[in-house]
């Protein structure tokens, strides 16, 4: 569904990313694991074309996310594939001068031209499916932290993504307020949306996540189910991390 072949990624001569290669299922949860700097983001970044690598392939379903195009093309190929693949940040990005209402119509409603009256409605079921039907109309600035994330995943869904990338989703969040961004992520579990999920949660991916990578220095250094990985892991920098993490 989402394949990932031969990735590498260079900033000048630092080689964040070599040699990544992936496969997620339709309706599988991934999780990516690893100490700071190790290229998880950059890796998310990738597939939806924020950050695009230097080499190798990325396809989602059998369309080639990072191919080389005249510029007008590549615009609008890549305004086409971010529809398909909604992403969510650390720090949720929401648009502060805009409410939530219309932070979550904005993209279907100058992407996918839907009416305001259809964005609206849309609105409205994507915030009750996260538990906010009551903050509309409120600004992102009123909002608590988790709140906030939880907005920023509505507006995600809002576009009906094929798959949804969560760049620590819930890092910058107090620890009170991770519990609802969890369960939000783990009802859209429940709901078989294929999610790729960057984190250093271990307890959630363990209960969340069908495989689990772990990636070290830009390279991905063992993955497998969760029981695997969290319990016996092969290789020894995977259980180096997971001593100071678990
Ligand atoms: P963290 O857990 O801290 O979020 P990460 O695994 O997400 O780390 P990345 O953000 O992917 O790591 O960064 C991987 C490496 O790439 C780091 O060494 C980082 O300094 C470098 N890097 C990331 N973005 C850029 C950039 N725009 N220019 C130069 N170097 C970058
Ligand atoms: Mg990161």
């Amino acid at each position: 569904f989402v394949t990932i072949k031969n990735a590498a990624k260079s900033y000048g001569t630092l080689e964040v990313l070599k040699d990544i290669n992936l496969t997620v299922q339709r309706g599988q949860i991934v999780a990516i694991i690893g100490p700071s700097g190790s290229g998880k983001s950059t890796l998310l970044r990738a597939i939806n074309e924020l950050d695009p690598l230097s080499s190798g392939e990325v396809w989602l379903e059998d369309v080639q996310i990072n191919k080389t195009l005249p510029h007008r093309q590549y615009e609008a190929h890549v305004n086409q594939v971010r529809q398909d693949i909604g992403m969510v940040f650390q720090h949720f990005n929401l648009f502060p001068h805009l409410t939530v209402r219309g932070n979550i119509t904005l993209a279907p409603r100058m992407l996918k031209g839907l009416s305001e009256a259809d964005a609206n409605k849309l609105a409205e079921e994507q915030l009750a499916k996260v538990g906010l039907s009551d903050k509309i109309d409120e600004y992102p600035s009123r909002l608590s932290g988790g709140q906030k994330q939880r907005v920023a995943i509505a507006r995600a869904l809002a576009m009906k993504p094929k798959v949804m990338l969560f760049d620590e989703a819930t890092s910058a969040l107090d620890p009170e307020l991770v519990e609802e961004v969890n369960l939000v992520m783990k009802q859209l579990a429940e709901e078989h949306m294929t999610m790729i999920i960057v984190t250093h949660e271990m307890d959630f991916a363990a209960s969340v996540c069908d495989r689990v990578l772990f990636m070290d220095q830009g390279v991905v250094v063992e993955e497998g189910p969760p029981s695997v990985i969290f319990q016996n892991p092969e290789n020894e920098r995977t259980r180096n991390f997971l001593r100071k993490h678990l």
